[in-house]
């Protein structure tokens, strides 16, 4: 007779309280026959805490397509597993993505033991919009990579939601500021749960001013919340309507300025409109010149 195969069990662990780690992550952890964990000398050092003694196997980043073999090997037969990563839900900004795909194609159940997300806690109390959000996770680390990423996301509507490492703080304000202007509204979110945990709403222009006043200290972790773009929500529309109108009766670039000049809408997003309607075939090809 063939074994069931075992369930992959996905857990969400603390992001700094212990006490947010639920009675039925408690009860999965003890309960599986193995947890494969980003950095196991620290969720042995949970584990220790919850007074449970489970075998840990290392799954990071590094080293996860190596250890999917061995771990399907496991499910299939029989033995289930939970995964969980250092802090929060596994595969949020950290691994787990291949093992729960593998797992699924290979007919395991998945089932998520839900609890702390960074991103989540921040938003719950970001004071912003959360109809709709944007999980941006990290923005690149070099500044000019990070701009590029902040320009696609200068007219997004819905609320902006990214991890940042602390110390790159002041950088990443810096340059959410100077793209997204000063006066957006945003809130900084540090070291959640945490005995210093800090929350602070206000402009992205005055919570750069609190990171170089000291107001916020550069340590621990965080999450920025950022407000979407009201202006460009109502006005998007209007904008592509006033460029395809100009774009039929003129060359590209005239079509571009003369509609940026008229919905005050940034010139290389009209640009990217264009090129996108017109290889869509939404839009003619131009009279005269091109951009
Ligand atoms: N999987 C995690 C989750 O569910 O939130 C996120 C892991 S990601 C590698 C780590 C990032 O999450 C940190 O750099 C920070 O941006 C955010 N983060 C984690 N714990 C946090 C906390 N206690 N307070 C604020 N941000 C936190």
């Amino acid at each position: 007779m063939t074994q069931p195969p075992g369930v992959l069990f996905v857990v969400a662990t603390p992001i700094g309280n212990l006490g947010d780690l639920s009675a039925r992550a408690r009860d999965t952890l003890a309960a599986v026959g193995a947890v494969a964990a980003e950095d196991t000398r620290r969720t042995g050092q949970l584990l220790s805490r919850m007074g449970l003694q489970v075998p840990l196997i290392s799954l990071h980043e590094h080293n996860e397509m190596a250890r999917l073999a061995p771990l399907l090997e496991r499910l299939a037969a029989g033995e289930s597993l939970a995964l969980v990563s250092d802090a929060g839900t596994p595969l949020i900004s950290d691994p787990g993505y291949l093992l729960v795909r593998a797992a699924l194609q290979a007919g395991c159940r998945v089932v998520p033991i839900p609890g702390a997300c960074a991103a989540i806690a921040a938003l719950s109390v970001a004071g912003l919009p959360t109809d709709r959000f944007v999980f941006e996770g990290f923005l690149p680390a070099k500044q000019q990579a990070r701009r590029g990423r902040l320009e696609v996301l200068v007219a997004e509507p819905r609320t902006l939601v990214f991890y940042e490492a602390v110390h790159r703080l002041p950088a990443m304000l810096a340059d959410l500021a100077d793209v997204l202007g000063g006066a957006r509204e945003a809130t900084l979110c540090r070291e959640l749960t945490k005995l210093h945990e800090q929350v602070l709403h206000g402009s992205l222009t005055s919570l750069l001013e609190a990171t170089a006043s000291g107001e916020v200290t550069l340590k621990g972790e965080c999450v920025l919340v950022v407000a979407g773009s009201p202006a460009r929500r109502a006005d998007a529309g209007e904008a592509r309507r006033v460029l395809s109108l100009l774009a039929a009766e003129l060359p590209p670039r005239q079509a571009v300025t003369l509609a940026a000049a008229i919905t005050g809408e940034r010139r290389n997003l009209l640009k990217d409109w264009l090129h996108e309607a017109r290889r869509s075939g939404e839009a003619d090809d131009p009279p005269g010149d091109q951009e």
